[in-house]
């Protein structure tokens, strides 16, 4: 806050999006005030069901490839359960779907969101997925703000990406074409995830596995050995 105190803006949610804005409007001299409903992970102490001894916290917030544990994490999770389907029939053909939790009735589809500083950036496992352009124009019909349409909000994705799995499209950028409409100076690095080198033998053990899973599903016993089908 700038000194006098007055605030000018209130943010609700220190997720990506408010995080990003009162981030922003403080940037540019704004006085902010920022409420955030959950607690700060550097402070907290949290676990999951199967480590109720331990305190996972930071480090299931800090480490990237740990997203899965952060979703666990009982200091951190929301677990919403909601509708998705006007009918009952599809609701509960969902494998998410729930009728009771942990002896609570709530009769929905489990929608897991966290409570906590960065919000849903603390489960988030760092996968980006362009929009299909359908969706950014059917926000600028919804809105009848053309601003939001396709052409234009991929401008600003070339101007935040940094993508490093392109190479020689990034070097005919270099040159002036840029066919693939991928951004190469931005903040955002983009990258495939990496690939573990697998010799024959992880890669037999692995058929072999896929092999023995589908035996005991044929024959419905988890004993049956591979060999033996
Ligand atoms: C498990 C999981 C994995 C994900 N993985 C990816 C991924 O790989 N790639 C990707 O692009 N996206 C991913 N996402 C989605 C992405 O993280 C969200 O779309 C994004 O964080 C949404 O930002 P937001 O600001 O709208 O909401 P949120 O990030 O949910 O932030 C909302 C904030 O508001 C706070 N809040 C709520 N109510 C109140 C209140 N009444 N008062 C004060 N504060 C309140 C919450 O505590 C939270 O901090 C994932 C989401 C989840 C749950």
């Amino acid at each position: 806050m700038n000194s006098g105190g007055q605030i000018e803006y209130i943010v609700v949610g220190s997720g990506a999006g408010g995080g990003a804005l009162a981030a922003r409007l403080a940037e540019a001299g704004r006085s902010v005030l920022l409420l955030e409903a959950g607690g700060d992970p550097r402070q907290l102490s949290g676990t999951n069901d199967d480590q109720p001894e331990i305190n996972r916290l930071p480090d299931d917030y800090d480490v990237p490839s740990w997203h899965g544990f952060a979703s666990e994490n009982d200091a951190m999770r929301w677990d919403f359960f909601v509708r998705h389907y006007a009918s009952d029939e599809m609701q509960q053909k969902d494998p998410k779907y729930r009728k009771e939790y942990r002896g609570v009735p709530v009769d929905g589809v489990l929608y897991p969101r966290a409570g906590t500083l960065g919000g849903c950036t603390a489960h988030n496992a760092m996968i980006l997925v362009y929009p299909h352009n359908e969706d950014w124009d059917g926000i600028a019909r919804l809105t009848g703000d053309q601003s939001w349409n396709a052409e234009n909000m991929r401008r600003y994705f070339m101007r935040l990406e940094n993508c490093h799995y392109r190479p020689l499209e990034r070097a005919l950028a270099a040159a002036g074409p840029n066919p693939s409409r991928h951004g190469w100076h931005g903040w955002l690095q983009s990258e495939v995830a990496i690939q573990r080198p697998r010799c024959a033998i992880s890669v037999w053990c692995k058929y072999c596995s896929i092999r023995r899973m589908r035996c005991s599903t044929i024959s419905g016993s988890r004993s049956n050995a591979f060999s033996t089908c």
